[in-house]
């Protein structure tokens, strides 16, 4: 067989919470292991809200994956067979992982990044936007707004049934934090 294009590049799968971010990622594992190639998925372990081993969409589809606690254990796992490296969460990672992901595609590996590209004050969520940037596809999804019922680009975070303060932290663990899918005009961040 001859290929029209070299093999090894970059796919961004990103938007909002509730967007179908990892649902969409599921879908492109569950494509590629029918073409027969091989996929290791990665997550970071940060993320436990449903299944330490696992990729999980709020739809309840799910994906065996590792999860690990830096962008650079990626290297440790992936070998020679590996075809497809699926990440998701990535805006949990370090900033290790734009390298990695370049080097990867430079290997010849097909490289799918799922994440939020903005974090609840509606601001670019870590590495992702770097990803975006060298990536060869970019998918962005748009959730439903919960308030207008529009397609919604941001995620509202609630603490105690009120809209977040800008200055919160972006990860705070143990507090009674809700978050909910909604467009630019119904986001509200409280100053
Ligand atoms: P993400 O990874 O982007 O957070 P998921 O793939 O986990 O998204 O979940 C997407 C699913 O979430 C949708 O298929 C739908 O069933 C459900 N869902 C719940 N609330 C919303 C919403 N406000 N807008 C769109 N989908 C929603
Ligand atoms: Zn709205």
């Amino acid at each position: 067989t001859f290929l029209m294009q070299k093999e090894g590049w970059i796919e961004v799968i990103c938007g909002g919470m509730f967007s179908g971010k990892s649902e969409e990622l599921i879908r492109r594992i569950r494509r590629a292991r029918i073409a027969k190639l091989n996929v290791q998925a990665f997550k970071p372990a940060i993320d436990d809200r449903y299944h330490h081993e696992a990729i999980a969409s709020h739809n309840g589809l799910m994906a065996d994956a590792k999860a690990i606690q830096t962008a650079g254990e990626i290297l440790n796992y992936v070998s020679e067979e590996t075809d497809v490296i699926a990440i998701d969460e990535v805006q949990f990672f370090d900033m290790d992982i734009v390298s990695i992901c370049q080097k990867l595609a430079d290997q010849g590996k097909r490289v799918i990044c799922a994440g939020l590209d903005q974090d609840f004050r509606g601001k670019p969520f870590g590495p992702t936007p770097f990803l975006l940037a060298v990536a060869e596809h970019v998918t962005k999804l748009q959730a439903i707004c919960v308030k207008c019922g529009g397609p919604a680009s941001r995620t509202q975070r609630l603490i105690n049934g009120r809209p977040a303060k800008e200055d919160d932290p972006v990860i705070q663990v143990g507090a009674d934090e809700q978050y909910e899918a909604r467009c630019r005009h119904c986001h509200e961040v409280l100053r």
